[in-house]
């Protein structure tokens, strides 16, 4: 391995040229018909084949003895000399390196002396729109009437920064991301003509991590080979991914509401030293796939793959919120699987501490309850027909007591401030007043962690209100809904009818879970 694999492994055919179909027509036509362009420019991401096609022109253009009419013989003079890069007439030019506007000025000096050995003179431009503007400048004089034996190829993954003279004088190629199965298949080939050890789901998940780059690709695949048999594990703590099926595993957990496997499964994850936030990126990653595949399918799951997926974009958000990294996906599987499963009451203990399997349990179980406590409140909000847990002891005021929302919004940095939890206090004071109405003062949230976060302090602001202003009002928190992308297609009838079944009865058991703990009392 003396030579770097995705050198060594540079298409050196068209046929070799993974997933760029169109581009790769178009130019095998061309040459065939003698129609190439004399200027062109590929933009694309990296690794997608961009260079290598420019060469293979270039081959194509000087080749003395094409195959088929376009394909390049690879063994004639030219073709050796450009494959490793010693034919003077083919030059090629990083923009990006110290010397680039350099080896510009001198590719422009030297445009009108006639090709040393070959009949063309190809120049292949990298990362072109390094360049500055003077070497646009230059260059555009030339593309302007460039002699009949130059080409160029102008390379760039940043086609937005070309000027639009020089773009007009070019035909364009888009070089499209390649495909994880064309990526995994190319590497299974040179896998196997490299005599590596490999099990098919790694190169799968290498192809996955690079993100549509072949070079990005080969070059992984050689560091690993490396270390040895190119396994899933070895490219799991190599790249630092997930194993993809862990992800489909947990997906599939959250689909069945198997809270309790779910919660081990994540707790297994912590364990093995998996990175969570890494996880849960692929985990989203992998949703999306099966969001797509059950939207060609026409069907399926599709409201509640959404739904998962929204629960794992909050629970991202929620790292580097709180010192416990299991934390954000522990409540997504509770959010995720709390609708329509039964959650038992905690068990009671007469004497002693209760073990620590019922304190984790019980634990589990108040979050579910509050992730429940939270949808009737979203209800709220869309007028649907409700069930309100009034989760304040005190009375609600009447006739005389109640402030004006004006009066309220005035005093509002004062009645946070008597706000005994510090953590609450700041929250408290960004969140919105809404309205005062027949004692119920409504509060305003953006978003079902901080709903759930202030929740817990119904009590202590209602203390407060009463405290620094003497007014007794029950305050009712409010979740303002945020626009999400994906609602727009979301069909007017509600996505849980089917769970409608074990819905009533989940719901008033966790109803009754948070009067227990909140003691409250049921309003209608
Ligand atoms: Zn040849």
């Amino acid at each position: 391995m003396s030579l770097a694999l995705y050198r060594k492994y540079r298409p050196e055919n068209f046929e070799n040229l993974v997933g760029q179909d169109v581009v790769q027509t178009t130019i095998k036509n061309a040459i065939q018909f003698n129609k190439l362009a004399q200027a062109y420019v590929f933009s694309g991401p990296r690794g997608t084949g961009k260079t290598s096609t420019a060469r293979l022109i270039a081959k194509a253009l000087n080749c003395e003895a094409l195959v088929d009419g376009f394909s390049p013989c690879d063994k004639c003079e030219f073709c050796v000399d450009i494959a490793k890069g010693n034919l003077m007439d083919v030059v090629e030019i990083d923009a990006a390196s110290n010397n680039g506007v350099d080896h510009v000025r001198d590719l422009v000096d030297k445009i009108n002396f006639a090709p040393t050995r070959s009949k063309y003179k190809v120049y292949i431009v990298d990362e072109v729109h390094m360049m500055s503007k003077g070497a646009f400048n230059a260059l555009l004089k030339t593309l302007e009437e460039p002699p009949e034996y130059v080409y160029f190829i102008l390379a760039t993954t940043e086609i937005h920064k070309i000027p639009e003279t020089i773009l007009s004088r070019c035909q364009r190629f888009d070089f499209k991301r390649i495909g994880n199965d064309d990526i995994r298949d190319r590497l299974k080939v040179v896998a196997e003509s490299e005599g590596f050890e490999f099990e098919i789901e790694a190169l799968e998940m290498i192809a996955r991590f690079v993100n549509g780059g072949m070079r990005d690709a080969l070059v992984a695949l050689e560091k690993l080979a490396v270390v040895g048999k190119i396994t899933v594990s070895l490219v799991r703590d190599n790249l630092g991914i997930s194993d993809f099926r862990e992800c489909k595993k947990m997906m599939d957990l959250l689909l069945g509401r198997n809270m309790a496997e779910a919660m081990e499964f994540v707790g297994a994850l912590y364990e093995e030293g998996t990175d969570l936030r890494q996880f849960l990126k692929d985990f989203i990653e992998v949703g999306r796939d099966m969001l797509l595949e059950s939207v060609n399918a026409g069907g399926g799951d599709i409201l509640r793959i959404m739904e998962i997926i929204d629960l794992a974009i909050d629970a991202g958000q929620m790292f580097g919120k709180t010192s416990i990294v299991q934390l954000p996906l522990e409540i997504m599987v509770v959010k995720a699987c709390g609708e329509g499963v039964s959650v038992g009451r905690p068990p009671v203990k007469d004497a002693g501490r209760p073990p620590v399997k019922d304190a984790v349990l019980k634990e589990r179980v108040i979050t579910a309850a509050v992730a429940k406590r939270v949808k009737p409140v979203e209800k709220t909000v869309k007028e649907e027909p409700r069930l309100e847990v009034k989760v304040s002891s005190g009375h609600a005021a009447k006739g005389a007591d109640v402030p004006s929302l004006d009066e309220v919004r005035r005093s509002w940095t004062l009645i946070a401030d008597s706000v005994v939890t510090p953590s609450l206090k700041m929250s408290i004071k960004t969140l919105d007043v809404l309205s005062v109405e027949d004692g119920i003062l409504k509060i305003g949230v953006n978003s079902t962690f901080h709903l759930e976060k202030v929740s817990s302090g119904v009590r202590d602001l209602e203390a407060a209100i009463q405290k620094s202003k003497g007014w007794v009002l029950r305050v009712q928190f409010t979740l303002i809904e945020k626009a999400r992308d994906f609602q727009r297609i979301e069909p007017s009838e509600s996505p849980r009818v089917p769970y409608s079944e074990n819905q009533e009865k989940s719901s008033s058991d966790s109803v009754d879970l948070a009067l227990d703990m909140f003691g409250g009392e049921v309003v209608n």
